[in-house]
């Protein structure tokens, strides 16, 4: 990708609400979900990916869904290749069914007294020693279970690295660092991640980071506090601040990265 482009993508998001990367790393799989819809639904090469998914996870396969019907005000894409996902569902449960009608008649075709002491057994021996409860996924047919990931997860994945280490190096210029300490700051997840590949080559970028981020969650934790605080029956007429309002979704914000649909609704500002 253009370095100049990556630069200014950043100072934009810097200016948007919430962690920088977090929303072009949306913006980046709602645009290779565009691309999907738009031109790429009989691709022979992105079907390919689909079908070896399954589709998408589950947060993307809605991502689609929704923006078909938003865009488009139409299923016909969405249809498409869910079609061939469900022919291929269908295969593996047909698949399915033939294996488990053996295994049920090897049963039955076992004496009966023997299999009446080993369910006995099994419930006296399960009594002392339960067993873990595991789920052989690995057995199930192919059109059951995904063989791949989720191509819009690995895409976004790609765009997000761009970003991150582009991000990193920019913490080089000082014009640079004033739009980032600007900015609402890296949530947690985005955050280690520029710390580990800022330590070995840019330990002043992640000095810088790691010190902005802290005066940030300083300020968070002071506005959950008054948040809290202010819940308290003597405390409940002190107005709350818009910063504190907030505090509770930017905590979770910060812990966890920004909800995919950031880009779409706002979120409330800081202050
Ligand atoms: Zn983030
Ligand atoms: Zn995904």
């Amino acid at each position: 990708m253009d370095m100049d482009l990556l630069t200014l993508e950043l100072k934009l998001a810097f200016r948007e609400t919430g962690c920088p990367i977090c929303r072009l790393r949306h913006k980046a799989a709602q645009r290779y979900i565009h691309s999907i819809l738009w031109e790429n639904v009989n691709d022979a090469d992105t079907r390919v990916y689909l079908v070896r998914a399954l589709g998408f996870c589950h947060i993307h396969a809605w991502q689609f869904q929704k923006m078909e019907e938003a865009v488009w005000a139409d299923g016909l894409g969405t249809g498409i290749i869910y079609e061939d996902l469900t022919g291929r569902a269908l295969a593996g449960l047909e698949s399915y069914v033939e294996e488990q009608e053996k295994r049920v008649s090897r049963r039955r075709a076992q004496s009966g007294w023997w299999r009446r002491w080993v369910a006995r057994f099994s419930t006296w021996w399960g009594q002392w020693f339960p067993r873990p409860i595991t789920h052989s996924y690995q057995k199930l047919p192919s059109g059951l279970i995904p063989q791949a990931r989720c191509r819009v997860c690995e895409m976004s994945e790609l765009s997000e690295i761009s970003y991150l280490s582009w991000l990193v190096r920019g913490c080089a210029e000082a014009e640079f660092r004033q739009w980032y300490q600007a900015s609402d700051g890296l949530c947690l997840p985005h955050l280690r991640r520029a710390l580990a590949m800022a330590e070995e080559e840019e330990p002043e970028a992640a000095l810088f980071l790691a010190r902005t981020s802290h005066d940030k969650v300083a300020r968070l934790r002071a506005d959950l506090q008054e948040y809290v605080r202010k819940h308290a029956w003597e405390f409940r007429d002190e107005p709350k601040l818009p910063g504190e309002q907030s505090s509770w979704v930017r905590a979770v914000a910060f812990f966890a990265g920004e909800w995919p649909e950031v880009a779409e609704h706002e979120r409330p500002a800081n202050s």
